[in-house]
């Protein structure tokens, strides 16, 4: 079955990168609930979370973003969130806590996109 993350992993559908390695590729969710809200998913398709071949390896990426947003937001709470209910594509949510989370979900248009990039992106 063919998702939404294998076409962006083939380059098929456009994303907005926030980190890339071999291994692992992160984005922009399109429907963010708050500013910075990250997918991170593994290049080599995997069903579930649990099913990522490098598990310890995906999990330490998490913490790099994870870091990476709390010293350019200056807050340390950022949740991390597995769900999979739309996309059985693993993906894990990563969400830099600020005042409109948990105010529903917003749509992310090419300035906002550009906009987060430039304080969350951490490719040069
Ligand atoms: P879930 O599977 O319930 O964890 O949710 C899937 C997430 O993927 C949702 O937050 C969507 O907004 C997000 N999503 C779906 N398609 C795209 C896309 N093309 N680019 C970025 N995020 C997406």
């Amino acid at each position: 079955m063919s998702t939404v993350f294998h076409k962006i992993v083939s380059g098929e559908i456009p994303c907005y990168k926030i980190y890339e390695d071999d291994d692992f590729l992160a984005f922009l969710d399109i429907n963010p609930k708050c500013d910075g809200h990250t997918l991170l998913i593994p290049k080599t398709p995997a069903k579930w979370v649990w099913d990522v071949e490098k598990y310890t390896e995906y999990f330490e990426v998490a913490r790099k973003i994870v870091r990476h947003y709390q010293k350019v937001t200056g807050n340390d709470l950022v949740v991390m969130k597995v769900v999979g209910v739309d996309v059985p594509y693993a993906h894990i949510h990563i969400l830099p806590y600020d005042e409109n989370y948990g105010r529903g979900r917003s749509t992310l248009t090419p300035e906002k996109a550009h906009q987060i990039m430039k304080k969350f992106s951490m490719i040069n």
